[in-house]
């Protein structure tokens, strides 16, 4: 990693800094400038903020480090990065509720109450352990670093493109009464994107092979808070996917904000890099987190038709099955694109999973509208929903419209979703029941082992044998009872 930097003063009356900084990491440079509030001096070549010492990275013997991640998938595997290089630097790492001398809670701007959550969070962890540092990263703190300095008893608070940096920031003396907050300026000056993937968990990684968005859907922050779409270098993504195998891993979940605009360099786009990640010696399943509608091509299912590692398995948002409120999300499809793509993946994977997010309660959906989009939702062939209650978010477009639902309809309109992901759901498994699928077997209790087939789809399977756990196996599925289908191993 080169790391060079420069300051700027700015004439800011905060004593705010502008910091230039170039970053190479895997040969992925970017260039970008981001503020630090309450700094204290300047040196004159390097950076000297009273309370941080740059060139004592490398803590004390035995130094205790525990993460948290709220959110996304994308956000555990920069986590697992970002926790693989204190733990590089002799970090011990341990769990976020044992006592630890530096807590990173990593976080997240979409999840509903994610302030009250973040809050609670720190509350607890002050409480149990009150000398500890607690630095805040990921994208809550790119969008609120100064909401979260002033109201939290935090020490650090980094933005975008610093998280990556915080073993940096984090040997200092603590001072919750005036927290390092170091914030992008500008998320569109973000270019490069930091490869990251997680493990720990055996049997599955998260591989981040894309960051930021460039849709313009009128709810969402994150592009606010990741900046624009950008892609990691296929070549780094085959050496990660080799690494992750020769840990004994299983199954790389492909992950970004937006995977399916996948592009790298001249026409390397997620086609591309399902061919180069396919052939990687060893692998045995990739599994694509979720794709727009309009960016899952044809050319992709019947690659995935033919692959042995690329699962028949999509996460496909829709959002709203009402035109009109995809209209004012500014989704880049309306629902008869939907439907036919939903056709596409039955006519090619009969037996594909299809899991479809949904948005109930968005400003404008009267009680007809919802109508529609339950209708339409009855009417399509998919296997679960992930329903989301609208709520409206600060620096987003949707906030300033009209026809705000109340919380109840929010509620009811939920809860009716809901039940009808519960009725697709089962009718799926039951379809499936008395056929062979392979399945990743991720944990054993009491007797029983629990995976998740190829399809995405819960199976148990009685056994007293838990070296099972993180192998896979041929199971014939029986009876659907308890939220899952129950199997036979029938080889391994
Ligand atoms: S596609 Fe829309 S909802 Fe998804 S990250 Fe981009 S802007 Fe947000």
């Amino acid at each position: 990693m080169i790391y060079q930097n420069s300051f700027i003063r700015n004439k800011s009356n905060r004593n705010r800094l502008c910091y230039q900084a170039k970053l190479e990491i895997y040969g992925c440079t970017a260039s970008f400038t981001f503020r630090i509030f309450q700094a204290g001096r300047i040196g004159k070549s390097t950076f000297s903020h009273p309370r941080v010492n740059y060139n004592s990275t490398m803590l004390k013997n035995e130094q205790k480090v525990a993460f948290h991640t709220i959110g996304c998938k994308l956000n555990y595997a920069e986590t697992s990065s970002i926790s693989r290089q204190f733990e590089s630097a002799g970090y011990v790492k341990t769990d976020f509720h044992e006592v630890a001398d530096l807590y990173v809670i990593n976080t997240c701007s979409v999840t509903e109450n994610a302030d009250r959550d973040f809050r609670k969070l720190v509350n607890r962890t002050k409480r149990l352990s009150p000398q500890s540092k607690i630095a805040v990263i990921g994208c809550y703190a790119q969008l609120k670093p100064d909401l979260i300095a002033e109201t939290t008893a935090v020490d650090v608070v980094l933005g975008a493109r610093e998280k990556f940096n915080l073993i940096q920031y984090v040997n200092f003396e603590s001072n919750p009464q005036s927290p390092l907050v170091i914030q992008d300026v500008n998320v569109e000056e973000l270019h490069g994107c930091i490869p990251s993937y997680s493990v720990g968990d055996r049997t599955r990684s998260f591989l981040k092979i894309q960051d930021g968005c460039d849709y313009p859907c009128t709810y969402c922050t994150i592009p606010l808070a990741r900046g624009r779409s950008r892609s990691i270098d296929p070549d780094i993504l085959v050496q990660q996917t080799q690494e992750i195998v020769s840990q004994g891993v299983r199954e790389i979940v492909l992950t970004g904000v937006n995977v399916g605009d996948y592009h790298f360099g001249d026409g390397q786009d997620l086609l591309h890099l399902l061919q180069r990640l396919d052939v990687v010696e060893g692998i045995e399943r990739i599994r694509i987190s979720s794709i727009e509608p309009n960016l899952l091509t044809n050319e992709i299912l019947e690659f995935v038709a033919g692959s042995t590692s690329v699962l028949p398995h999509f996460h496909i948002p829709l959002q709203s099955g009402s035109d009109k409120i995809l209209g004012l999300m500014k989704r880049r499809y309306k629902t008869d694109l939907y439907r036919e793509r939903i056709h596409s993946v039955r006519k090619v994977l009969p037996e594909a999973g299809i899991g479809i997010d949904v948005i109930v309660g968005f400003p404008g959906e009267d009680q007809a509208e919802f109508e529609r989009t339950r209708h339409f939702l009855e009417s399509i062939d998919f296997s679960y929903l992930h329903v989301f209650t609208y709520s409206e978010r600060p620096n987003t477009e949707s906030i300033n419209f009209p026809g705000k639902v109340s919380m109840i309809d929010r509620k009811m309109r939920n809860r009716a979703l809901t039940d009808l992901s519960d009725n697709k759901n089962q009718a799926f498994a039951r379809r499936q029941m008395g056929t062979l699928q392979n399945v990743l077997f991720e944990s054993w209790e009491s007797g029983s082992l629990s995976g998740m087939s190829e399809n995405y789809l819960k199976i148990r399977v009685q056994s007293e044998n838990q070296d099972l756990v993180n192998q896979i196996a041929q199971v014939e599925l029986g009876i659907f009872t308890d939220e899952c289908l129950q199997g036979t191993i029938i080889t391994k």
